[in-house]
């Protein structure tokens, strides 16, 4: 029972985080930032550059801002329901995710039963991640493929937001 607790509240967890991380952090950033385009969407940069594991402050700084969203319900997880061992779990996962999903810049290539499981599962493989680093505005969700559609409307919204700012800024410069 214990151990059934800790993983439902660890895949949970990695559901919700992958929720806040995706919704709060990658696609604002793709509306109206520079860092996470710049640097894990630049062309030709090696594995250890995509998984973070390049010590390069630019890198890191990508990887510790698309992570601290998982961070925010961890009171929660602890306080309220006593599951502790589920975040270092859902923190586990999240880390191998994140190396896994890059191995096609090693150009590995995922089995097809693996791949067919993670179709069951809406588990994003590397070869759905690499469409993202092929177009920057498609296949987000870095863990789940289910936030892919809810991300691009999202992505929509605010480039919407961010031409009539623009448009906005330039009629008040003329005026
Ligand atoms: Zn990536
Ligand atoms: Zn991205």
């Amino acid at each position: 029972m214990v151990v059934l607790k800790m993983l439902a509240f660890a895949i949970l967890g990695v559901i919700l985080g992958d929720f806040l991380s995706t919704f709060i952090w990658h696609v604002p950033e793709h509306a109206f930032g520079k860092l996470h385009v710049t640097t894990h969407h630049a062309k030709d940069r090696g594995f250890s550059h995509y998984a973070v594991l390049s010590p390069k402050l630019n890198v890191m700084l990508d990887g510790i801002l698309g992570i601290i969203p998982y961070f925010f319900f961890w009171p929660v997880w602890v306080w309220v329901f006593h599951s502790p061992m589920s975040i270092l779990l859902g923190y586990l996962f999240g880390q191998f995710h994140v190396i896994w999903r890059h191995t096609t810049a090693l150009g590995w290539q995922t089995p097809t039963p693996i791949v067919r499981l993670c179709n069951l599962l809406f588990i994003v493989t590397p070869e759905d991640h690499w469409e993202h680093h092929k177009n920057a505005h498609q296949a987000f969700g870095d863990i789940f493929t289910f936030y892919d559609v809810p991300a691009r409307m999202w992505l929509k919204f605010l480039l919407g937001i961010k031409r009539k700012y623009r448009r906005y800024s330039r009629n008040s410069i003329a005026i």
